[in-house]
């Protein structure tokens, strides 16, 4: 009993050092605004609590910037203490406006989903509050006011406490998942948009020349860019939440990657345009949020692990035994074998050949700097996709020409790397024969991707 009534002295001990503080706001002529938490029982903060606190802080300066209500940052107070976690800041406003400010946090307070536990306070000239008379419900029951609950005993502070830090937990949470969601999407199509954007690529879509393809241009693949980034979300949440087993997965990330390509070939008015990258994209994206998700630091092997766990068996399950080749794919796989399996061997095997080759180029060349020097920028991109073609056997070129062609390329792909003008034979080498390495050029936007995530991962954002 004892060490409770000292922990309320100093509890109250603090509220008069904040009304003082107040106090010294309204003498130097000034009204103030305050943010609070309403934590009943002790200690009225800890890390959860504090986190909570800063993510909305954030947001309530952002309000108060967007409704054109002036604060004096300068003269800011920002601290925890006994009674919680505390900011107070004087309003640079006129006298007039007091009510409706009280009138805009209230707003503010009643959008947030957790408003209850939330007090933006409106001081005059006084240091006094303005009231509005409204009583906030019970956190708990939310069946009577707060106060009614408070003086009437309804419920135990454990039982309050356990329930808001609960939901407060859940609410950091699923920001949290947001926020990195929304940030990978963006990095998602930030690499669908650097591929596309390279200048000069042999064979493939450019801006200033459609490459061998005489039924898409640059424009095509905008459309379809921006078409799939619902999609990319999707592939996010699945591997955010999927708890089951990894081999068992293939179908619901197809499910969503059938849907995507759907709206691709709307988008594109019947062209196909990202349908390699749809599938890795949905598997890489799966596995990316899936070790965020369990705040593992991301890295080379922890991503070639899920993968492979997700493609396991892939070429044997669904390109063995095919006695009616269909698709693409698989009547190269038909002619070719394991050489001619694509996509899915790669997958199968943890995405091997830009983790031997454009992976670790970009890690050593791309970098800051370079986004800044447009000219530097568009020469390692182009590399990056050069490493890819001198080691992968793209089923693209095998479906339209054949292994010897495939052979050649890589070869000179490879002695492009230095040779500028090496590169200008292959470049019009794919121009005559009508070769367009679309393989490489998927797994160049995967490179990109895994990249940024990279770097993504080093800011900790
Ligand atoms: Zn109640």
């Amino acid at each position: 009993m004892k060490q409770l009534d000292l922990t309320l002295s100093k509890v109250l001990d603090a509220r008069e050092n904040r009304a003082l503080l107040r106090t010294n706001i309204a003498n130097s002529g000034f009204k103030s605004l305050s943010l609070t938490l309403n934590i009943p029982g002790y200690p009225k903060s800890n890390q959860l609590l504090s986190n909570f606190f800063t993510d909305i802080l954030a947001e309530l300066l952002i309000f108060l910037q967007a409704n054109r209500i002036s604060t004096d940052s300068k003269k800011e107070i920002l601290r925890t203490d006994e009674a919680g976690n505390f900011y107070l800041v004087p309003l640079l406003i006129q006298n007039s406006d007091i009510l409706h400010i009280k009138h805009l946090t209230e707003v503010f307070e009643e959008k947030h989903k957790l408003s209850r536990l939330i007090d933006v306070d409106v001081f005059n000239l006084e240091g006094k509050p303005i009231s509005s008379g409204k009583e906030k419900p019970c956190y708990y029951c939310g069946k009577y006011s707060a106060i009614s609950c408070m003086r009437n005993k309804r419920h135990t502070y454990k039982e309050i406490r356990s329930k808001i830090l609960e939901d407060i937990t859940t609410f950091l949470k699923e920001k949290r998942k947001e926020k990195q969601i929304n940030k990978i999407c963006s990095l998602a199509q930030r690499a669908l948009l650097y591929e596309i954007s390279i200048s000069n690529k042999p064979g493939l879509v450019c801006f200033e020349d459609p490459g061998v393809h005489t039924d898409m241009n640059f424009f095509t693949f905008l459309n379809s860019s921006s078409a799939l980034l619902p999609f990319f979300k999707e592939f996010c949440e699945l591997g955010y939440d999927f708890q089951g087993e990894l081999d068992k997965v293939l179908p619901q990330i197809r499910e969503i990657g059938l849907q995507a390509e759907k709206i691709m070939f709307i988008s594109t008015e019947q062209i196909n345009t990202h349908k390699g990258i749809i599938f890795l994209f949905g598997i890489s994206l799966f596995s990316i949020t899936k070790i965020l998700s369990e705040n593992r630091t991301f890295t080379d092997t922890e991503f070639q692990n899920i993968v492979k766990k997700v493609g396991k068996n892939l070429v044997k399950n669904e390109l063995n035994h095919l006695k009616n080749p269909q698709t693409h794919g698989e009547k190269v796989f038909n002619k070719y074998g394991l050489q001619g399996a694509g996509i899915r061997h790669e997958i199968e095997n943890g995405l091997p050949t830009i983790f031997q080759t454009a992976i670790p180029y970009f890690s050593e060349n791309l970098h800051s700097e370079v986004y800044k020097d447009q000219t530097k920028l568009q020469r390692i991109l182009l590399q990056g996709l050069l490493q890819i073609m001198t080691v992968n056997n793209d089923t693209n070129i095998l479906y339209r020409s054949n292994l010897e062609t495939l052979n050649h390329i890589k070869k000179t792909a490879k002695q492009a790397i230095s040779d500028q003008n090496i590169y200008k034979k292959l470049y019009d080498f794919c121009k005559t024969n009508k070769i367009s390495p679309g393989g490489s050029a998927d797994l160049l936007a995967v490179s990109l991707l895994l990249h940024f995530i990279k770097e993504l991962a080093a800011k900790k954002v």
